[in-house]
């Protein structure tokens, strides 16, 4: 039976929780990691009345995308949904886990990927890609073992770029040490100099994978002692940040994708700017609260911004540069729960994964006419 953290690294491998915002509150809020898992119920938020299906599938675990406790909790008498939750939560044994903005953040399986793919984009690139979460690995290796080593290494993690993978650069050169009397050298011997070809490698990774990569070099190379360097880089890093941008196949009448909009994401009500393009052929997607990357939309020359949350004022921006639509922040996000499903279902064969059934929107529409 898998224990609770075995569903979280299985989410987490997905999406790092270092790839969080630093706002954010995403991981395990409630619970022991260490209980054997009965069922998941999987949702957008969490809410009283989805905890309650969580009671009644008998599952001790919600898997959410939006944190239940987002700001400190500084008393818990039920006065709010928040504390009634986490209250309920704890009652009932069921674990609260949320994989939030580091969701949002990565490439492959995220949150705007997949809004991405439910409107059938090609060519999907990050939007708004993140600086500073790249970083560069040097390493001396003997050069016989240069291959094993290095495929160890890849294995980790390390070398992708884009569409290319086992990506470094090799130079020979000679590497010289003299072992030290406890030392115990693969090659030479006790106070001895010697030097050995070896080629100096270097490859560029993302941060998080640093704990895995270094572990796999040192396991894998043939020395007691392995030399490396590790270098932050300034580079962005194209795998990891907010929105996605990508192309229909076909540019579409603006009238037409619209109604495509509408139908592929199950919409009542789509609030947009002035429908100054003729046809759309470039779309930027951000799943929830989106109008921080309209700048983005705009530079990467989107025709339609798709998106939720846009403010009055905000809509002012989209200046017939570009067409906003605002389809709501519930309806931008509800398909995480698919998304769930999708990242779990190819790793956990024994366990019940439930979708809620709740409608989690707190906003209603009313149609008066
Ligand atoms: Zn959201």
């Amino acid at each position: 039976m898998p224990r609770i953290a075995d569903i979280i690294n299985e989410i987490h491998k997905v999406a790092p929780p270092s790839l969080q915002e630093s706002y954010d509150n995403a991981g395990l809020i409630v619970g022991d990691a260490s209980e054997a898992v009965t069922g998941i119920t999987l949702t957008l938020d969490i809410t009283e009345e989805v905890i309650d299906e969580a009671i009644q599938n008998g599952d001790n675990l919600i898997v959410a995308h939006h944190p239940i406790v987002f700001k400190g909790l500084k008393k818990l008498t039920g006065s709010n949904y928040v504390e009634r939750c986490v209250i309920k939560a704890i009652k009932n044994n069921i674990a609260l886990f949320a994989a939030h903005t580091n969701l949002d953040n990565v490439i492959r399986q995220g949150v705007n990927s997949s809004l991405s793919d439910i409107l059938e984009l090609k060519n999907q690139r990050i939007l708004a890609p993140k600086k500073g979460r790249l970083k560069k690995l040097v390493t001396y290796i003997p050069v016989n073992e240069t291959n094993q080593v290095m495929s160890a290494v890849h294995k980790a993690g390390a070398g992708n770029i884009g569409n290319y993978s086992e990506c470094r650069f090799e130079i020979t050169g000679i590497g010289r040490f003299t072992p030290k009397e406890d030392a115990n050298p693969t090659i030479g011997s006790s106070n001895i100099s010697e030097s050995v070809e070896e080629n100096r490698v270097e490859c560029i990774f993302p941060d998080y994978f640093e704990g895995a990569i270094l572990n796999a070099l040192k396991s894998a190379h043939p020395y007691e002692e392995v030399a490396y360097f590790i270098h932050s880089l300034d580079n962005v890093n194209q795998d990891i940040g907010s929105g996605m941008i990508g192309e229909l196949e076909e540019p579409m009448n603006t009238d037409d994708f619209m109604q495509y909009l509408s139908k592929k994401l199950d919409l009542q009500v789509i609030k947009h700017t002035n429908l100054c393009k003729e046809k759309i052929q470039t779309v930027a997607v951000c799943g929830g609260s989106g109008s921080f990357l309209l700048g983005n939309a705009i530079r990467n020359k989107a025709d339609i911004y798709v998106t939720g949350d846009f403010k009055y004022h905000e809509f002012f921006d989209a200046d017939n540069k570009i067409i906003i639509a605002d389809i709501g922040h519930y309806e931008s996000e509800v398909h995480t729960k698919r998304l769930f499903f999708e990242i779990l279902t190819k790793k956990i064969s024994n366990i019940a994964l439930n979708f809620s059934k709740t409608n989690t929107n707190p906003v209603k529409y009313l149609v008066t006419t």
